[in-house]
């Protein structure tokens, strides 16, 4: 699999790629990344990239030409039978996501765009942009951030990649846990907390029963997801995933605990 990032800032991408255990994947090129500077495609002395946006307004436009020139490079580079999608990290985009992401991981890969200053001119994202995804309702400076969230998310799906096989099945949103929120995880020591007020770590994790250790799991992410993301569960009920005696158990739970995200 390969990504090509199209940047201002290639910079930022160093230490992201050479840290943590996704490392791996990216320097074995499970996840080949690739970064080219947008400013080596620009002409003039100054290597212009930007320009200031027709009709006023504040701010400064990418210029097409630039990208346009880079993207021509990346494809002749890929050299491939069916192009790989072009992809605008931008607002307008839809909201990435672990269905999305786990298709991306299962792709050959993309070349990613990352917008700057006002964003992109149009017609560049008209004539070459294949699909555009968000990081969410929020603005970020630019496109970057977004593109190392997509490659992180990409990357831990790799087999091989986290140091225990399989664990990113055991995380939040997975189809193997039914999509549900992830339960609470405790190390030791088996009390923390202030002076005369430790809390202990729930006694089912400290029995050694594993049976009895799953269920609680399960119940934990069954009220977490109720609690905080309730259209989880309306998901996993609508595809079968909870057992009667389970959805009997959670509807319970939400009437009796009101409790909710909103304050953050
Ligand atoms: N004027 C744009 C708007 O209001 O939608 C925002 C431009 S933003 C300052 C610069 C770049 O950051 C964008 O072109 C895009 O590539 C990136 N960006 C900003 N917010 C983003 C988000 N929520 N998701 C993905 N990329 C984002």
């Amino acid at each position: 699999m390969r990504f090509d990032v199209i940047t201002l800032f290639p910079e930022l991408f160093v230490p992201f790629l050479g840290s943590g255990v996704t490392r791996r994947a990216y320097s074995g090129g499970q996840v080949a990344v690739h970064l080219w500077n947008l400013r080596d495609f620009a002409d003039g002395n100054y290597r212009r990239v930007d320009d200031r946006p027709f009709g006023g307004g504040p701010g400064m436009v990418m210029m097409a030409e630039p990208l346009a020139q880079c993207l021509a490079a990346v494809r002749a580079e890929r050299a491939e039978v069916a192009p790989a999608p072009a992809v605008l990290f931008s607002p307008i985009g839809r909201r990435l996501d672990h269905p999305a992401v786990a298709a991306w991981a299962d792709s050959s890969g993309a070349v990613l765009v990352c917008g700057r200053y006002e964003g992109i001119d149009q017609r560049f994202i008209d004539l070459h942009i294949d699909r555009q995804i968000s990081l969410g309702d929020f603005v970020l400076s630019g496109g970057e951030i977004a593109a190392m969230a997509l490659l992180d998310a990409v990357a831990r799906l790799q087999p091989g990649v986290l140091n225990d096989q399989g664990s990113h099945q055991l995380d939040s949103f997975n189809p193997v846990l039914d999509g549900l929120l992830d339960c609470p995880h405790y190390t030791r020591p088996d009390h923390w907390g202030p002076p005369g007020a430790e809390r202990p770590v729930p006694d089912v994790l400290m029995s050694g029963h594993h049976k009895q250790i799953e269920q609680w799991r399960r119940a934990q992410r069954l009220a977490l997801t109720a609690r905080h993301r309730p259209d989880l569960l309306v998901a996993a009920r609508a595809a079968g995933r909870l057992t009667p005696d389970e959805d009997r158990w959670v509807g319970g739970l939400a009437a009796a605990d009101p409790q909710d995200n909103d304050a953050l």
